[in-house]
């Protein structure tokens, strides 16, 4: 059996082409059923529906053999025990600084203020403003960043943006731009040497699909 760990939403629906060009055809929208085990087509090959941020762990341990995965993630995660041959170029979006209109981001950081930084991304903020050397309070959430600088609760954001819809309505605006995010397809490193004939074929044929798109 091949499992393959994927997320609801657009990695689940940007991933579907892709697993339908290597021959596989989930029987259930995750969407409208409540199993978290769905079967394809093939009697040999299922995927199971996790967090998106749970994908690189259900790899690394086995417990499943392929997943697709947030660029965002997988740099949380720190990729132990992963193989990452591919960027499947979906779910673009950027990682980005934002504060709320008004607040003078480039003045506070001129003068060395120290900075408070709400974010779901703590590992990629600390490197990034490391790197910059300017300090940072970290404040770990889950969700609803946008909410942090609104309530006072943060200074900023470190946030994943693509149209910038959220951050409009929501009065913020983005002020640095830390890093391109796309999602890549993530193998653990026993399954690939252990099921080589049947997950290498899915590996080649992701490939030639998101080549062939470029
Ligand atoms: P949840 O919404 O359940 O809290 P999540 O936010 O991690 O979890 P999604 O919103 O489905 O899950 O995002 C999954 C992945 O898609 C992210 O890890 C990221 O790589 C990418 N992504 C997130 N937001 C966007 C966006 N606005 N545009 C494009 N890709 C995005
Ligand atoms: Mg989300």
């Amino acid at each position: 059996m091949i499992t393959i760990a994927l997320s609801k939403g657009r990695i689940f629906e940007e991933t579907l082409p892709l697993l339908a060009a290597a021959g596989i055809t989930p029987n259930e929208d995750p969407e409208s059923s409540r199993k978290l085990i769905i079967g394809t087509n093939r009697d040999d090959v299922r995927l199971i529906i996790v967090r998106a941020s749970d994908v690189p762990t259900y790899v690394q341990y086995g417990a499943a053999d392929l997943g697709v995965a947030g660029k965002d993630v997988l740099l949380e995660h720190g990729g132990a025990g992963l193989y990452q041959p591919l960027d499947l170029e979906i779910a673009k979006c950027r990682l980005m600084v934002a504060v709320q209109n008004g607040f003078d981001y480039e003045g506070a950081v001129k003068q060395g203020a120290r900075l408070r930084v709400a974010t779901k991304y703590t590992q990629c903020a600390r490197e990034h403003f490391a790197a910059k050397g300017v300090h940072v309070d970290l404040i770990k959430l889950y969700g609803s960043m946008e909410l942090a600088p609104l309530v006072g609760l943060a200074d900023a954001i470190v946030d994943l943006v693509s149209t910038g819809g959220t951050l409009k309505a929501n009065n913020l605006v983005a002020v640095e731009h830390i890093r391109e995010i796309s999602s890549r397809l993530v193998v653990n490193q026993a399954a690939l040497k252990l099921k080589h004939d049947r997950i290498q074929p899915i590996i080649d044929t992701f490939t030639a699909t998101v080549q062939a798109r470029q």
